[in-house]
């Protein structure tokens, strides 16, 4: 774990990606990532959770500029949003990526050898047998033996294949790991080896990763900061223990209780509240708060742009509810039950 005094290695401001799309046979827009900023701090995780269709690949892919993206993108306190696609070369092999999928994220003709050493062919003057000896170093990084560089991909199961494509994104030596689902393809148990691994490379070779993921078990485990996406746009961010303990936005309470208590008596609320509806239209979202179709507690004020309330604890949230509904000044809702007890008993007055 970190501490406050770690510099910023990533950081974005105003991230906006959007994408033409044609519905009902005319040309629209649909905004995938709406105003996001976020920052990572050396050596910490910051996860990102949020149902299918939230932005969160699409949001990593931009930070990569693996697709165009307005706002800024800070690496290691450098502007890279306004470099040409040159100037950045030089700073993409500061961010690497491990993709969901291990059998489709290795080239099934080339060896593991050949797969992990093409980022140092691109980006490094290294000779041959220079690039094999980093290779073997890395595979040993991610307890692979040495003699598989010589091996196919085919050959290997669906966790040793997701350790090779982390060799391949650690071989340049990268700041920040951008993990997009990295552990779902998996098993729980080869899931947790690999969430062993990542923590454990964290602390070698001080890494920070940005850990996408719909698991909130495991974004729970390896962040140490989250970030609550829907409908592209952030609704709460903040440390881990006080997101997953005291959750503070309706979005979040109602996505943590979905997730089964494995001692139901520690179970947060006694009433469970499930996440009725789906997540509405991208080329049509509601004015003003995006949760608000599905949000128990929606005002007329939720139509108006959504207040940044700061959360006893650490993090935002953004919510009407902090300044115009039961608390006021961004007291954390210990509960949606507590929500609703006191909008009754303040209903009741
Ligand atoms: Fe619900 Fe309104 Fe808060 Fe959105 S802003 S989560 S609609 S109460």
């Amino acid at each position: 774990m970190s501490t406050v005094t770690s510099p910023t290695v990533l950081e974005a401001t105003g991230l906006e990606v959007s994408f033409p799309v044609v519905r009902g046979g005319h040309r629209t827009t649909v905004r995938a990532v709406r105003g996001v900023d976020l920052s990572i701090a050396a050596g910490e995780t910051l996860g990102i959770v949020g149902e299918s269709g939230s932005g969160k690949s699409t949001l990593a892919r931009a930070v990569m500029r693996l697709i165009p993206a307005e706002g800024a993108v800070e690496l290691l306190g450098t502007d890279v949003s306004g470099l040409s696609e040159r100037e950045f070369r030089a700073h993409r092999r500061k961010v690497q990526m491990v993709f969901q999928d291990p059998y489709s994220s290795l080239n099934p003709s080339l060896t593991v050898g050949q797969s992990v050493a093409e980022p140092l062919k691109v980006h490094t003057k290294m000779s041959g047998p220079e690039r094999r000896s980093r290779v073997e170093e890395v595979l040993d990084l991610v307890g692979l033996r040495a003699e598989f560089a010589d091996r196919y991909p085919d050959e290997f199961s669906g966790g040793q294949r997701q350790r090779i494509a982390i060799a391949r994104a650690i071989i340049l030596e990268p700041e920040i790991l951008i993990c997009d689902e990295a552990v779902s393809a998996l098993d729980v148990s080869t899931q947790n080896q690999v969430l062993s691994l990542l923590e454990s490379l964290r602390e070698r070779l001080g890494l920070s990763y940005l850990f996408i993921s719909h698991d909130l078990a495991v974004v729970r485990h390896i962040s140490d900061h989250v970030a609550v996406m829907y409908l592209g746009e952030v609704l709460e961010q903040g440390p881990v223990d006080r997101i997953f303990e005291r959750p503070a936005h309706p979005y979040t309470q109602v996505l943590l209780e979905a997730v089964p208590e494995p001692e139901p008596e520690l179970q947060r609320s006694t009433t469970k509240r499930v996440l009725e509806g789906e997540i509405p239209d991208p080329t049509n979202p509601p004015p003003g708060c995006p949760f608000q179709s599905r949000c128990p507690f929606a005002m007329d004020v939720c139509s108006e742009p959504m207040p940044v309330v700061e959360i006893e604890g650490g993090g935002i949230s953004r919510c009407h509810l902090h300044t115009s509904g039961p608390r006021l000044g961004g007291a954390p809702l210990a509960s949606l039950d507590d929500a609703v007890a006191t909008q009754e008993q303040q209903e009741t007055r």
